[in-house]
């Protein structure tokens, strides 16, 4: 499995996001707000054969996560694994985890929820389903997979 993973350049400081579901790297990177005007090394690889079937892997140079970024990613990679890289070396290795509950991450997409008037309510969402995900707002129960999420995130 190590071997999959090498076929980018190993990177000296910085995270490498393994086992994202196949063709969702793109989104990955959308949801980070990494896009061409940032200063580290972004390596994608997309439709790696793997034991699972196919995945894609994200290496980006001097960039750390925090917390909030990492619920992010289990929202739409939920099988994703977070290494942490320092002087080449894997020091951290995680897999993401999506928590039962989703707090002010992502904006329920029904205009008429509370969480979207004037003054507006953190949103809430409870996660109903982890694979794929399917959230549902606590205060107007509207539903959101995937897709949705991804337009809605915060
Ligand atoms: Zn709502």
């Amino acid at each position: 499995m190590e071997e999959q993973t090498l076929k980018v350049q190993k990177i000296r400081n910085g995270i490498v996001i393994d086992h994202i579901p196949c063709g969702m790297a793109l989104k990955v990177l959308k949801i980070l707000n990494i896009n061409g005007d940032i200063g580290s090394t972004v390596s994608l690889v997309m439709h790696v054969k793997s034991r699972m079937g196919c995945k894609d892997v994200v290496k980006i140079e001097d960039r750390f996560l925090d917390e909030r970024e990492i619920d992010k990613i289990a929202l739409i990679a939920p099988t994703a694994t977070v290494n942490v890289i320092e002087n080449y070396k894997v020091v951290n290795k995680h897999k993401v985890e999506l928590p039962d509950e989703i707090v002010g991450i992502v904006k329920c997409m029904n205009p008429r929820c509370i969480t979207n008037q004037r003054e507006p309510v953190v949103s809430e969402f409870k996660v109903i389903s982890k694979n794929p995900v399917i959230l549902k707002c606590k205060y107007c129960e509207r539903e959101m997979g995937v897709e949705d999420i991804i337009e809605n995130i915060l």
